[in-house]
């Protein structure tokens, strides 16, 4: 209807002209379809944890004069408030590298530091799971780009390394430097000795609330948004992640960043010593 009523008004102009206009309206009509999408997905995510508190809080008072159950019931409703929190804390993670030019604030970022993070995040749940995790050829290496978002990328391919992988196996993050056409890359590498992805599954797991096995990933409090902000923060950066993954014995996730060049690094002191 629309469409053909906005095609009427201008057809004088043309039929080039409508075409593209139609070509806009069904554009915009998907853009709308994803975002309806994301809405209801977001709704639904937050009703499983809201649901459950409330049923929770319910059967306390039923069993105040049972404090055994009262403390199951508590331990319970602490493990969905902290599924709420993780929730809305990569909500606003996705909504700030999606609306955030991350390169506005860009500066070199040191990859040692980057990796140390990472590794620092995950090291009680890999320490439960006695996953060994080591890094190499970090050393000298620089990013150039948005310190947290860098940070928030890395952070999440190393915790759903540690989080998809059983116990006593090993997680790997490897750094070097990549000559390429348009200047130079940093590669950062994870490898996990884990459950792997098929191939079917690997081309959706970067997108919002994709996850391979629902029940798997909320056991380990996955929100779905992990991949998805990685692939954001790559590609605002200039750069991007990719997969490799044989089922049942581990997966690689690379990233590939712009390396901090040396004119970028000394940015401001160039105008000044000229
Ligand atoms: P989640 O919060 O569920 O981990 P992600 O967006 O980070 O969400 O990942 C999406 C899905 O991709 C996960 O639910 C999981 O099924 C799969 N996945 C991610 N990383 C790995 C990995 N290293 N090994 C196996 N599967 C993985």
């Amino acid at each position: 209807g629309e469409a053909l009523a906005v095609s009427a008004r201008v057809a004088p102009l043309g039929s080039r002209l409508v075409l593209l206009l139609v070509e806009d309206l069904t554009e915009a009509r998907r853009i709308e379809a994803v975002r309806r999408d994301f809405v209801a997905n977001v709704s639904h995510e937050l009703k499983t944890p809201v649901g459950a508190l409330s049923l929770l809080s319910e059967a306390v008072m039923d069993a105040a004069d049972d404090p055994e159950a009262v403390e199951r019931f508590a331990g319970r409703m602490q493990i969905e408030a902290t599924r709420l929190t993780n929730l809305v804390q990569e909500l606003i993670d996705l909504s700030r590298v999606q609306n955030d030019d991350p390169l506005e604030d860009a500066e070199p970022v040191r990859v040692d530091e980057l990796v140390t993070e990472a590794i620092d995040r995950c090291r009680h749940q890999a320490g439960t799971k006695q996953i060994t995790m080591a890094a190499g050829g970090t050393a000298d290496l620089h990013i150039w780009g948005n310190r947290g978002q860098l940070a928030a990328a890395l952070g999440n391919l190393v915790e759903n390394a540690v989080n998809y992988s059983p116990a006593r196996t090993r997680v790997g993050i490897a750094a070097r430097r990549v000559n390429a056409p348009g200047g130079d890359l940093i590669e950062i590498a994870v490898t996990d000795q884990g459950i792997g992805i098929s191939d079917k599954d690997k081309e959706r797991i970067f997108e919002r609330f994709y996850r391979v096995d629902p029940a798997r990933s909320r056991a380990t409090g996955g929100t779905g948004l992990g991949l998805a902000i990685v692939k954001h923060v790559a590609a605002s950066h200039g750069g991007e992640v990719t997969v490799w993954s044989s089922e049942g014995q581990g997966s690689t996730f690379t990233l590939r960043l712009p390396e901090a060049g040396a004119a970028r690094d000394r940015g401001p002191q160039t105008t000044a010593e000229r």
